[in-house]
């Protein structure tokens, strides 16, 4: 019996993970769950659930999810604040964490997973992105698994070796494909994009997901954070990394070998197919997700990605190549950009712009501990600010 840790549980990924957990009640018994605000959401999973712990954002939150648990009967305990987040996430109890909170909030959960050894099913990707290096030596140095959750990372995780030892060059590996959807806009014109409302943005054709990655799908800044988290999970360089825009989401990502194989992974997009083979790894287990009938798909296309649509995937290669604190400031301004866009604050293509001021202005550094990473981080956030007020 695997006694999970769902950092996040409420969002989106949180929700696909209970829903697999649920199905293998012989298999997976809940250690800890946590949210930061949805605190009805969280004691509902807790009647059904019944976790050791229950962790939210604040004293009152924390008030609050205890008088609905008392009314409930559930003897979970409620813990609250990012301390917190960290002890259930590192708890000696816990063995498996899924790291599905969404943005920098969830590094210091994740890296405590990290370092104490847990098997970490890692969804937060802005994590990785933020403290690359840093992080995977902390899955090193404890002797951690890190299981991508990512359904792109995932898919290549599939398609790489059950060896493969973070050598792609050892292993043949010719070129990391990443595909993406092209997202809502994919097919409008550059210049009615300057009007699209948040909720035009967060209408994903093929996957339901949290507003943040949603955003991110439509500026394709999610598919350049992928690509930088591919750099750091397969420790391959931005060179061999690249981007193919497939609108079905039916092959969710491929390894290009030097014999000319072609490996894919493929499936219905949904969320439970990774998380499933990340929580069995290395068995496989049923997701509940109906099995891909090839028939009714048809036709699988494939464009090349125009970086001029796209400035956000641009950036990202450009922070990649550049390393060091490039990623980190990136994913600050872009978390500032994308919550402004989504109050209201800025236009959908002012994102790009905001980011690439950024970017431009701050100087690049190297980050060695997680205090050097969260400085950088709200410098970054603050000249965001900065920029958008004026
Ligand atoms: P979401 O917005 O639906 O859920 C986010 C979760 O994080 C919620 O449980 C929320 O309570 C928690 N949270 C938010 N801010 C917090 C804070 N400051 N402190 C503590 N907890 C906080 O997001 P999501 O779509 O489930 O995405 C979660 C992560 O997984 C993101 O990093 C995203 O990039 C990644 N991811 C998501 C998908 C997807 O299909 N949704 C796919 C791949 C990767
Ligand atoms: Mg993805």
């Amino acid at each position: 019996m695997q006694k999970i840790c769902v950092l996040g549980s409420t969002g989106s990924i949180g929700v696909s993970t209970l829903d697999v957990i649920a199905r293998h009640p012989e298999l997976y018994a809940v250690f800890a769950l946590t949210a930061h605000t949805q605190v009805r959401k969280l004691a509902e999973q807790c009647a059904q659930f019944n976790p050791s712990f229950a962790v939210v954002g604040t004293a009152l939150a924390a008030t609050e999810l205890q008088l609905l648990l008392r009314e409930k009967n559930i003897t979970t305990e409620v813990l609250y604040g990012p301390q917190a987040l960290c002890e259930v996430a590192s708890a000696t109890e816990c063995d498996a964490v899924m790291a599905a909170i969404v943005g920098a909030a969830g590094l210091p959960a994740s890296l405590a997973a990290a370092h104490a050894g847990k098997k970490v099913l890692l969804a937060n990707k802005e994590a990785l992105v933020m403290s690359g290096q840093l992080f995977i030596d902390a899955i090193q140095a404890s002797g951690a698994t890190l299981l991508p959750i990512d359904s792109e990372h995932n898919a290549i995780f599939q398609c790489l070796p059950q060896a493969y030892d973070r050598r792609p060059q050892q292993h043949g590996v010719h070129k990391i494909i990443l595909t993406a959807s092209g997202g809502p806009f994919l097919n409008r014109t550059l210049d009615s994009l300057d009007n699209v409302t948040p909720n035009e943005a967060v209408a994903h054709p093929n996957w339901v997901m949290g507003r943040k990655i949603s955003v991110d799908s439509a500026t394709m800044m999610n598919k350049g954070l992928e690509v930088i988290e591919a750099h750091w999970l397969f420790n391959a360089p931005a060179e061999q990394i690249e981007v193919l825009i497939h609108p079905q989401s039916v092959i969710h990502s491929m390894v290009s070998y030097l014999d000319g194989s072609v490996l894919a992974q493929m499936g219905n997009p949904d969320m439970r197919t990774p998380i499933a083979y990340g929580l069995a790894y290395p068995k496989r287990i049923n997701s509940g997700v109906a099995p891909l009938d090839l028939a009714k798909v048809m036709q699988l296309n494939f464009i090349a990605p125009d970086f001029k649509r796209f400035p956000c995937l641009e950036l990202a290669y450009a922070a990649l190549k550049t390393g060091r604190s490039a990623p980190t400031i990136l994913n600050a301004s872009n978390e500032i950009a994308v919550q402004a866009f989504l109050d209201g604050k800025i236009g959908f293509r002012m994102i790009d712009q905001v980011i690439a001021r950024v970017m431009d202005k701050l100087s690049i550094r190297e980050l060695s501990d997680i205090d050097a990473i969260f400085e950088c981080d709200q410098e970054a956030r603050a000249l965001s600010l900065e920029i958008i007020r004026t």
